[in-house]
């Protein structure tokens, strides 16, 4: 039978960054993924490396975000040192743009909030009609407004996915695609994880599934409560550089397309995309950037975020497996990759979860 000492499960963007984490701290590590047609929102996201309008009303979800882009510098020279692999890190800020009034007035108390949890970590400037066509130029001349943090970057996210798992397994790690763990039983010494291509034994498991560790940690006697939220994205053909910074809903990438943002709906385990909706996306980004009115969509698609009930991140141990068992799930999985492979995995050899993260253990939906 096949052995390890470690199993991942998931090899998204959250089971590579800790893959990547622990092969790097030399653990012996074997990741179990899926295949292609599979729901992976590593494949589909928008590369946001984004700190505005994150832990206002959680200031350990502000201090962990800030967390990562601080290390996302010296963590994306590594992974191009390590695997030739440039991730296109960019952090030259962001931009959030209000479409209205009222949007901007309450945008602006969210971000003092936030200011006022990060105690001065989170850096930010509101910006009036005049300071963000300064900003951005070729923006619609009549938006109100908006917020600017020198915080946010971006990267592009299929770099960053193959990045991770290019460098995993330079140091040492097993990845093996179309293993899809159906089922895992608990022994006295570990765990058998049944695949689609055999049994694995592993001493310690770690969940990183995506939406399907709703479904796996109750056999852990774990939980994570998760609910899938589809977004739709659409990218232009190349174009000379129209945009500075990124946002939400615009992002010009290393190559010059535009991607274009965002959606949020309710659609089940549907991740495929509609008319109404790239419509919509489309319509919203010529009314914030006129130029883009004669251009080409050369692609368009659909990916389910992986969400908690109240959005923040599920980190956990199982308390009945001792050390052994633990399952992570989270939004902005891009955003805390630098944390999640730096800081969290080391966690995760010692076998204990820093206190700092107990705001994310999922027993806060119990109380
Ligand atoms: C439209 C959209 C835009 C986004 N934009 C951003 C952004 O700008 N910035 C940001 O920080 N985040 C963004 N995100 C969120 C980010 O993509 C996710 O937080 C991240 O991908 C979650 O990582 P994950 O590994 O938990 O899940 P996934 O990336 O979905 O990966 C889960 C992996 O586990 C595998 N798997 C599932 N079940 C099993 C099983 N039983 N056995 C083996 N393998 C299994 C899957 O095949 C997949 O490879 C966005 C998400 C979406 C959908």
């Amino acid at each position: 039978m096949n052995e390890c000492d470690l199993a991942i499960v998931g090899g998204g963007m959250v089971g590579s960054a800790l893959g990547y984490g622990l092969a790097r701290a030399g653990a012996e590590v074997v990741m179990l993924d899926q295949g292609d047609r599979d729901l992976r929102a590593a494949r589909g996201n928008f590369g946001l490396l984004w700190v505005q309008g994150k832990g206002a009303d959680c200031p350990a979800y502000a201090h962990w975000t800030l967390l990562s882009t601080r290390l996302w510098p010296s963590f994306a020279e590594e992974l191009k040192q390590l695997t030739g692999i440039d991730v296109q890190y960019q952090r030259r800020g962001g931009i959030h743009y209000c479409l209205d009034d009222r949007e901007l007035s309450d945008y602006a108390d969210e971000l003092a909030r936030q200011a006022a949890v990060s105690d001065g970590a989170f850096q930010y400037q509101m910006l009036d009609a005049r300071e963000l066509q300064a900003f951005e130029p070729n923006l619609a001349p009549d938006l109100p407004g908006g917020g600017y943090s020198p915080n946010d970057g971006h990267v592009n996210p299929l770099f960053l996915l193959r990045a991770l798992q290019a460098g995993f397994v330079t140091h040492g790690g097993s990845y093996r695609p179309r293993h899809s763990v159906q089922s895992i039983e608990r022994l006295a010494d570990g765990f058998l994880l049944q695949t689609e291509q055999g049994e694995l034994r592993a001493g310690k498991v770690i969940l990183a599934a995506g939406l399907d560790n709703q479904r796996l940690a109750p056999m852990l006697g774990l939980q994570q409560p998760l609910h899938p939220q589809r977004g739709q994205l659409l990218i232009t053909e190349r174009l000379p550089p129209l945009l500075k910074y990124p946002s939400i809903y615009l992002r010009q990438t290393g190559e010059g397309t535009i991607q274009i943002g965002d959606s949020a709906e309710n659609s089940g385990l549907d991740d495929s995309n509609t008319v109404t909706v790239m419509a919509e996306l489309a319509a919203r980004a010529i009314r914030l950037l006129p130029a883009l009115r004669q251009r080409r969509i050369v692609r368009g698609w659909g990916a389910l975020r992986v969400l908690s009930p109240d959005g923040y991140p599920l980190y956990d141990r199982s308390a009945e497996a001792g050390p052994q068992a633990f399952a992570f799930s989270c939004h902005s999985g891009v955003t805390l990759a630098a944390a999640h492979a730096l800081q969290l995995a080391p966690m995760l050899l010692q076998g204990e979860l820093d206190s700092s993260l107990s705001a994310f253990c999922p027993r806060r939906f119990q109380d």
